[in-house]
């Protein structure tokens, strides 16, 4: 039987975290808050860890940490700033000792109040330490967390996965799995998570499976991460997806599965297809570059235009453009060139230079614009800001005509499940009519994907069916598939926020 450290706090590193690192400039996008990996019985298990959430880094880049158990300690490393950064030296990898380890990426706001909330969250309870990584956003942790405080709960973050610290460890279960299970039955929202205890890795997702999480195998050890681009980075086999409303558990006897949840009809975020997920992921058996290439052909099915050239969004915009242009037979064209070297910041992101973030990162290729009927095709409208830069600067390289596609139906309400979305009276979409918008952006014309065209791209023939819906839409439909008690309760709003802000 493993031994515990007898000297608490286990946590061997808690290394100080700086303020002020980030991504600057809006591009105007929705962000998936976080990404999650965990690995158990594997000699390498924090560089695997460290290379899997590199791998995730397009779900979070504000901050990232890995905790590893070695048999007798946790080992923490976490930081704001991006992986190749945070984990580049080799005494801090060496730090990470254990066959087992779980990591997160995370996207929030910067600022010291980050610091306490990036995760793997750590903590010690009566059956050990426990660590805890999630994706997504309990819709009832608020409630919860109040609940808990009013129980003499005292709380170090702002995040979920505190709250569910909280909830197991004062659980009257009789086991780690039990109290687990007893908390999960008590949170409402969409998450993805990943555990680790001295013996066991968990992992589960919501009910709904909102959030993705899919199991692999390298060597002997058993992985868990957001996406499949993690498994491959480190040359493990996918093995299958973690079920809506499944907890696994592995540890030395094997795989259990457990199914805490009455049975429900799956909701994948659909976003996943359309923006989150890296286009080299599989997610939910179906490859995530396919997909949007069918989005952007049924989009010029439904949508068509007399134009010379197709031309992406870069990079979001890059597989649905070539769909698009594959079904109209229009040239697809690399019209606009993205500086992949801005991601992070060496000036302040200040209001008045905001806006400079768009030329930074996009330029018009001239030679391929000049004198033509440009069609250009990105995944979403947000905010609407960098559309209309965007369209600025296609028309200042000579286009002769710009009309704008979009990938996906328009955006109309907030996500409470795990995205950070601005509040409706800043979703332009919500705001605007079809020909406002299309003035707003200054194009010819201006067309979305039909809600329709989306499910019919998704393999639905029959386009949306209310009544047997497969994906979470609530951004576009407004329907939202689990209840939002925090919102719903309408108590504390402004510390409702603040906990979205800071969740992952
Ligand atoms: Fe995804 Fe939109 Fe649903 Fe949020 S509301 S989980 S972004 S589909």
């Amino acid at each position: 039987m493993k031994t515990r450290s007898s000297t608490p706090p286990a946590l061997k590193s808690e290394m100080a975290i700086p303020a002020g690192t980030g991504t600057p400039f809006d591009d105007d996008k929705l962000r998936e808050e976080c990404g999650v990996f965990g690995i158990f019985g594997h000699q390498d298990a924090a560089a695997h860890t460290a290379l899997g959430l590199h791998a995730l880094q397009h779900r979070g880049q504000e901050s990232a940490g890995i905790v590893s158990y070695d048999g007798n300690r946790f080992n923490t490393h976490r930081n704001l700033g991006l992986v190749g950064d945070i984990f580049s030296s080799q005494k801090v990898m060496d730090s990470l000792v254990g066959k087992s380890a779980i990591g997160h990426v995370r996207y929030s706001t910067t600022g010291e109040t980050l610091v306490r909330n990036v995760q793997p969250l750590f903590a010690e309870f009566a059956f050990g330490g426990l660590a805890i990584a999630h994706n997504g956003n309990l819709t009832n942790a608020l409630t919860l967390r109040r609940e808990l405080v009013n129980r003499g709960s005292i709380f170090h973050s702002t995040t979920d996965s505190e709250v569910l610290i909280h909830m197991i460890s004062t659980s009257w279960a009789n086991t780690v799995t039990n109290r687990i299970v007893d908390a999960l039955q008590g949170v409402e929202g969409a998450y993805s998570l990943v555990g680790m205890t001295e013996n066991a890795l968990y992992g589960v997702r919501d009910p709904l499976g909102v959030r993705p999480l899919v199991m692999g195998k390298i060597d002997d050890a058993i992985i868990l991460a957001s996406e499949t681009c993690a498994l491959d980075i480190i040359g493990a086999d996918y093995v299958r997806d973690v079920e809506p409303g499944e907890l696994v558990i592995i540890d030395d006897n094997g795989i259990q599965s457990i199914r805490p949840f009455a049975a429900a009809k799956s909701r994948l975020c659909v976003f996943e297809y359309i923006y989150f997920a890296r286009p080299d992921s599989v997610v939910d058996g179906t490859n995530v570059y396919e997909a949007r290439k069918r989005i952007g052909a049924q989009l010029a099915i439904e949508s068509p235009v007399d134009a010379d050239i197709v031309v992406p969004v870069p990079d979001s915009g890059n597989p649905a453009a070539m769909g698009y242009a594959e079904q109209s037979g229009i040239p697809f064209e690399l019209g606009i060139i993205r500086n992949h070297y801005v991601g992070r910041t060496f000036i302040e992101p200040t209001d008045s230079i905001r806006h400079l973030g768009v030329k930074l990162k996009h330029n018009a290729n001239r030679a391929y614009i000049e004198g033509k009927k440009v069609i250009l095709v990105d995944d979403s409208i947000v905010r609407g800001t960098t559309s209309t830069k965007i369209v600025e600067m296609v028309r200042a390289a000579g286009a002769a005509e710009v009309h704008m596609r979009i990938a996906s139906p328009p955006t109309l309400h907030s996500c409470h499940y795990g995205v950070d979305t601005p509040d409706s009276d800043k979703l332009v979409a919500a705001n605007l009519d079809l020909e406002e918008l299309r003035k707003h952006i200054g194009v010819e014309s201006l067309a979305y994907i039909s809600m329709d065209g989306l499910y019919r791209a998704m393999g639905q023939e029959a386009g949306r069916d209310p009544a047997a819906p497969h994906y979470c839409d609530a951004c576009f439909s407004g329907e939202y598939p689990i209840s939002l008690s925090d919102l719903d309760s309408g108590a504390g709003t402004a510390q409702l926020s603040l906990l979205a802000e800071q969740n992952g």
